[in-house]
């Protein structure tokens, strides 16, 4: 919401047409009268909410209650998230981690005696939760083919209550058809959620696609700074009051710090993102035609084999993607990423910085083998000039055949 002078200007503007997700990203979320002229919400720190009356206790009357529930600083957020995440969000709640988003959603959704049906290329803590926590509440998991389409029909049990996609797998990258998904789920009564981190809201509307509950590692690029643990989830109508009553009765709340900030990283998503895009599309070409490269795997370069679902139902690419290396002694790996300056070796991405680590599914798949033909390494491109990356990067190579 935008109250106050600003929405006057953009009515005397005469703008009729809605406007677009880059511009919500700046206007949503801000109500600048009650925040007495400033642009930023404060950050509210607070758990005792005061009522003026006994009558207005007795009634439970107030915009805000209790800290656990939200704040000024929390609402401004959800906001801003529900316009960017479009008209079928009914709710969006906050976790402290994108962990903690993910294991909310599962235990809101799911009871004992419960079927769960989840892409094989998940993010890993995902899978050791089902495989773990939910198998010790009776809850089933059947890991399934990314590329399984429509075909997941034959997954179904008379129980199967949900669906956990993600596209693209933030390791091995193949595209799903999650509308393909989402229909046959649908006809099943079962609920299909997405972890939409790599792409975020502004580059793929889940909650458009048949997806129920969307959700980011919002630690990643709504952050954006390497700086916060967060998760969000966003749910339509039907999953909603699932993910409300979850987040109620465990108690997730994010704390107010990294609420702001989360929020100060959504005003600046789309030019980051946009930047990440160009020098990541940049970069997966460069080390396309490199000798040592074997394969890349980049849903948005034409060459790649979910190039075509990408296009038709993303709006754009991030900086995350891996390369498949010709057959190399592991040593000579090493030695590249010993030599690289400007890309860090550490876990999580979405960040300012680039990164470089290796990594190797086929120790966490089970529907699916992941047989790449060599070694393999994910890059996230960060927002350095893409020249001194390839700089980089050449160096990191020549080390590489060095140590060969
Ligand atoms: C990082 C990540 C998560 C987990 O987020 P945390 O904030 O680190 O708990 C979940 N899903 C994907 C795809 C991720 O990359």
């Amino acid at each position: 919401m935008l109250r106050g002078k600003q929405m006057k200007s953009s009515k005397d503007g005469g703008a009729s047409k809605p406007p677009k997700p880059q511009t919500g990203l700046v206007t949503s979320g801000r109500d600048t009268t009650a925040q007495k002229g400033f642009i930023n919400p404060p950050v509210v720190r607070g758990s005792t909410v005061l009522y003026p009356t006994a009558e207005d206790l007795h009634a439970h009357r107030g915009e805000f209650q209790y800290g656990r529930h939200g704040t000024p600083t929390t609402k401004a957020l959800q906001d801003a998230l529900m316009t960017l995440e479009g008209p079928n969000c009914a709710g969006v709640g906050l976790a402290p981690s994108g962990v903690a988003a993910i294991t909310t959603t599962l235990l809101g959704v799911l009871k004992a005696g419960d079927h769960l049906l989840v892409i094989d290329n998940a993010y890993r803590p995902t899978r050791n939760f089902c495989d773990g926590f939910l198998k010790r509440y009776g809850v089933e998991t059947t890991y399934f083919d990314p590329l399984i389409g429509a075909g997941i029909e034959s997954h179904f049990k008379s129980n199967t209550r949900a669906i956990v996609v993600e596209a693209p797998g933030s390791q091995s990258f193949e595209m799903s058809d999650i509308p393909a998904i989402a229909a046959v789920a649908h006809r099943k009564h079962a609920l299909v959620i997405d972890d939409n981190t790599w792409a975020t809201p502004l580059y793929h509307r889940s909650l458009d696609q048949g997806v129920d509950v969307s959700i980011q590692a919002a630690t990643k690029y709504i952050g954006g700074h390497s700086d916060i643990m967060f998760g969000t989830i966003s749910a339509n109508a039907k999953a909603w009051p699932l993910i409300a009553e979850s987040i109620r009765l465990l108690g997730v709340c994010a704390g107010p710090d990294d609420v702001f900030l989360a929020l100060r990283g959504l005003r600046t998503l789309s030019v980051r993102l946009a930047h990440h895009q160009q020098s990541g599309l940049d970069l997966a070409k460069w080390l396309a035609n490199r000798p040592e490269v074997l394969r890349v795997l980049h849903p948005a370069l034409g060459s790649d084999p979910g190039h075509a679902i990408w296009k038709r139902d993303f709006t754009g690419a991030t900086g995350l993607f891996s390369v498949v290396l010709k057959p190399v002694a592991q040593k000579s790996v090493d030695a590249m990423l010993d030599a690289v300056k400007l890309f860090g070796m550490g876990y999580s991405w979405g960040g300012f910085e680039s990164l470089v680590i290796p990594f190797d599914c086929s120790t966490y798949r089970s529907a699916t083998k992941w047989n790449p033909g060599g070694p393999t390494l994910r890059f996230h491109i960060g927002l350095e000039d893409v020249d001194d990356l390839k700089a980089d990067l050449e160096g990191g190579f020549a080390a590489l055949r060095a140590a060969s």
